[in-house]
């Protein structure tokens, strides 16, 4: 049953199918039964793995597909959970074999890569944290919330000029141990939504193996431009 407030949202700002337009929801029946979006590529070339850092990446859609770009649009700027509901059903049937995959390479913990605090409060969430709980109630391994966005804008005027470029060539996350520092896991999943040049996620890598981190694994709901 939908609820009241959900019936209102809906009157007030209808969804419109991001296939074909029709009024009711972001993917109509009839879309959704057709939509079959081809398997994207993961990184396979040692240099491209070596660059990004991870052992090996996954990505779940190609962003090149419109459906696959439109609900992750959706989602990310327009804030639309039932985005999120579509993906996760879809992706779904899909993650078994990623998930004994992950098993055999005895993953211990699922990394969030972190938006800042202050955007993650715009936002309202935080879609690489979405994606690392539902990985993790998928697979049973942990979530640790062990990488920090750094802030970057704000307190430059306190900085010297040393500390101003440092930050500037740094990694833009720093290492959080505030699960438990005594045990930083041999093995983890770093997760975001979209790998674009895979930059920030090399940075992420970077700061988990600086850390202690021995094998880094990346999964992304996307890939592309
Ligand atoms: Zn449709």
């Amino acid at each position: 049953m939908v609820d009241l407030g959900q019936r209102i949202l809906e009157a007030v700002f209808p969804r419109f199918c991001v296939d074909c337009g029709v009024e009711g929801s972001l993917l109509c029946g009839a879309c959704d039964a057709g939509w079959n979006p081809e398997k994207p590529k993961v990184l396979e070339s040692e240099e491209e793995l070596r660059e990004s850092e991870l052992r090996k990446l996954w990505a779940l859609l190609p962003y090149a597909n419109p459906v696959a770009r439109e609900l992750i649009t959706s989602w990310k700027y327009n804030y639309d959970q039932s985005a999120w509901e579509i993906l996760k059903k879809r992706l779904a049937p899909q993650l078994a074999t990623f998930v004994l995959t992950l098993g055999m390479n005895k993953v211990e913990a699922i990394v969030p890569l972190p938006l800042s605090k202050q955007r993650k409060c715009e936002r309202g969430f935080d879609q690489a944290e979405e994606i690392a709980k539902w990985l993790s109630k998928l697979t049973g391994v942990p979530m640790m919330s062990l990488l920090e966005k750094r802030r970057t804008v704000g307190h430059q005027a306190d900085r010297s000029v040393e500390e101003r470029l440092a930050a500037m060539v740094d990694s833009p996350f720093s290492f959080s141990a505030s699960p438990d520092p005594s045990s930083c896991p041999q093995r983890v999943l770093l997760v975001d939504d979209v790998w674009t040049t895979g930059a920030t996620m090399a940075a992420g890598a970077r700061t988990l193996k600086a850390a202690g981190v021995e094998e880094v694994f990346g999964l992304t709901l996307a890939r592309g431009k």
